[in-house]
């Protein structure tokens, strides 16, 4: 069995060394958007595959890609796109998806929750002077509109093509993140909201943290609908046991 795992994301590295680790067939996917990704374990492919057809093509076998029997859609919750060409892809080549989506953070009454990043810009604005964005270098441009004329604090992994409004301040750097460097940067920053998406996990989870002690609101992006009728999981384990099942229902 040949497994084609969509990752970016801690999950899908902790995945393909298990699955490495038990002898599996197993490629690791990148989009390669960020400049020194953190590599999986195993055999990797970087880039795009072109789309629904570049991704049928890739299941089924073409030029470099090897044809696959299964795919671990693993990717960031916010990574609609490719989630979605997944589903396509998968639902026509007849290839077996799964869903690895790591749960969302458990609401805190105090939060402020929206649906888009402009809703959230708006909400940030109404809620503070010195929004600490933490969105993600390409959700920046829809936060200018709302934002443009606040001492931002914005973190990103890498430098976004976006010139950003002047009294904007940019930090580049990558989680895992401590309560106390949250705490020092905010405190630096005078932050008094903060902006992130519901991305889930701890390695990001510090600064709602360092929010709650600084008295600092909260708002965050709401995750996107995911792709209807797929099967889907919420733990690196749940999906070894999907595979061994899949594994044994194909054993002659
Ligand atoms: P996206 O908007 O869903 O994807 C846009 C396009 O990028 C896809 O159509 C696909 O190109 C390519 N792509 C995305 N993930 C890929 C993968 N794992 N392997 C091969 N191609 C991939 O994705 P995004 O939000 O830009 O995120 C890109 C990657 O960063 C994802 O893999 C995700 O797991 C990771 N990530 C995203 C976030 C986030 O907040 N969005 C945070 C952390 C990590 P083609 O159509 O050409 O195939």
């Amino acid at each position: 069995m040949r497994i084609l795992l969509l990752g970016g994301t801690s999950e899908a590295r902790g995945l393909a060394a298990l699955l490495v680790d038990a002898g599996v067939d197993v490629t690791s996917s990148l989009a390669g958007r960020v400049a020194e990704p953190r590599l999986p374990v195993g055999p990797v492919r970087i880039g795009g595959f072109g789309g629904v057809e570049g991704l049928r093509r890739a299941l089924r076998g073409a030029s470099e890609e090897p044809g696959y029997d299964v795919v671990v859609d693993a990717t960031h919750p916010f990574a609609l796109g490719m989630s979605a060409n997944a589903a396509a892809a998968c639902g026509v080549e007849q290839v077996p998806l799964l869903r690895l989506e790591r749960p969302g953070w458990e609401p805190e009454p105090a939060w402020h929750y929206a649906d888009t990043h402009e809703a959230a810009a708006d909400l940030a604005a109404a809620l503070g002077l010195r929004p600490f964005l933490t969105v993600g270098r390409q959700e920046l441009a829809r936060f200018v509109p709302a934002l443009g004329d606040r001492a931002v604090l914005a973190r990103v992994v890498d430098v976004p093509d976006l010139e950003l409004p002047p009294p904007w301040e940019l930090v580049t750097s990558r989680g895992p993140y401590t309560l106390d460097g949250e705490l020092r940067l905010m405190r630096r920053h005078g932050s008094d909201v903060v902006v992130t998406k519901d991305s889930g996990g701890t390695f990001t989870r510090p600064k709602l943290e360092a929010a709650a002690v600084l008295g600092a609101a909260v708002v965050v992006v709401r995750r996107p609908a995911p792709a209807p009728g797929i099967p889907t999981v919420h733990a690196v384990a749940e999906a070894i046991a999907w595979i061994e099942n899949l594994g044994r229902a194909r054993q002659p």
